[in-house]
């Protein structure tokens, strides 16, 4: 998720609206084990074009961190047709996973480039596995949860994929916990991000797919299947555009990158020169004043700002937090979700749900998936 940073202009003007930026409680480090000595998990974060380990301390400080892209196709691979959106991936600029989409990469392939980066992770830290408490992973959609056999929409090579039985062969002895990348985000943000200190607040991804996790009473929340807090495919326009879910009129089909950039094409907006189609380049073509752009970034913003809205009468929350691609875009994109935020809500206790951008997604992410193992009072869960 980092590659939004670089993927992204710098935020710009305007903002999320009432951004706090004092007033959060501490952190709320977790203890050190009981002979004083701090506590340590493996994290790792799996999305549709990239890979990222890291060693998360107890604290919620990332002793070291490696990165991988995922496995390209050989040249000689005949392409696979595009997939679907993954309904969480934090992949930044919304084109799709190019990169992921090789027919030629087989599903051990992947997991030897995951194994090979958490060895980086650990390495870097002057650590060995079993002086890990365990090993957290936020990893895209969708998955058997809480069994952790993963079949991610942008990972191809990976259905149905044992991930967690082969994590935890490969890393024995302390527990291995899988969840959705975005409630991995939602966890980070609520341990040590723009959630701290809040009892009740959504994470929101908006990106390739667009996805969301959430916090209640100070603790996860996972759901029947580990789906609780997925906006993606909360209905913001009844009977709207068809969804890749196969419903109409989801959050996703209005506003993710790619669901966006087809809208802005229908519309007549073509990129300039030889740039790709992508939600990157979608939100530059914005900012440089094309009409068509503005358009379609504003009605992404929009039907965000009124999912969100929904959010706040159904969950009472005191915060929502938005990652992704468009969240880093500049206010086009969030003076349209603030001022939808407004027109649908009516009631004092929904517009007093802030909306805060997320300032550090990829290290986040990587955090949330330590604080499974690290804050299980919080953000862990029995299977
Ligand atoms: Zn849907």
């Amino acid at each position: 998720m980092s590659q939004s940073q670089e993927a992204f202009q710098p935020w710009e003007a305007g903002g999320p609206r009432d951004v706090r930026a004092s007033g959060k409680e501490p952190a709320g480090a977790e203890p050190a084990r009981a002979d004083g000595r701090k506590t340590f998990a493996l994290a790792l974060d799996i999305g549709g074009t990239k890979i990222a380990a890291g060693v998360v301390a107890g604290d919620g400080t990332i002793a070291a961190q490696a990165r991988r892209s995922m496995p390209v196709p050989r040249p000689a691979s005949p392409a696979s047709p595009a997939s679907p959106a993954s309904p969480a991936s934090p992949d930044p600029d919304g084109a799709g996973p190019a990169s992921a989409r090789a027919a030629g990469v087989d599903a051990e392939e992947v997991f030897a480039v995951v194994q090979d980066c958490l060895d980086e992770a650990l390495a870097a830290a002057r650590m060995r596995p079993d002086e890990m408490t365990g090993l957290g992973c936020g990893c895209s959609g969708p998955m058997d949860w809480p069994v952790g056999e993963v079949s991610p929409l942008n990972i191809p090579a990976w259905r149905g994929f044992p991930l967690r039985a082969r994590l935890r062969d490969a890393y024995p002895g302390g527990p291995v916990l899988i969840h959705n990348d975005a409630v991995a985000l939602a966890a980070g943000e609520h341990w040590m991000g723009e959630g701290r200190g809040v009892r009740n607040m959504l994470a929101v991804t908006v990106s390739t797919g667009v996805g969301g996790g959430l916090v209640l009473g100070g603790r996860l929340l996972h759901g029947t299947s580990g789906n609780a807090g997925h906006i993606g495919h909360m209905v913001v326009e009844a009977d709207g555009p068809p969804c890749p879910c196969g419903g109409r009129g989801c959050l996703e089909a209005l506003a993710s990158g790619p669901r966006t950039v087809a809208w802005a094409i229908g519309e007549g907006w073509v990129p300039s020169g030889d740039q790709p189609a992508n939600g990157r380049v979608l939100a530059a073509s914005a900012r440089a004043g094309d009409g068509v752009a503005r358009r379609a970034l504003a009605r992404a913003g929009a039907a965000v700002g009124a999912g969100l809205a929904s959010c706040a009468s159904l969950l009472d929350l005191e915060a929502a937090v938005v990652a992704g691609g468009f969240a880093q875009s500049g206010p086009i994109f969030w003076d349209a979700l603030s001022a939808s935020f407004d027109r649908h809500t009516g009631l004092a206790f929904t517009r007093r749900m802030q909306i805060r951008r997320s300032s550090d997604p990829s290290r986040i992410a990587l955090r949330g998936a330590g604080a499974f193992i690290l804050a299980p009072e919080r953000y862990a869960w029995e299977g």
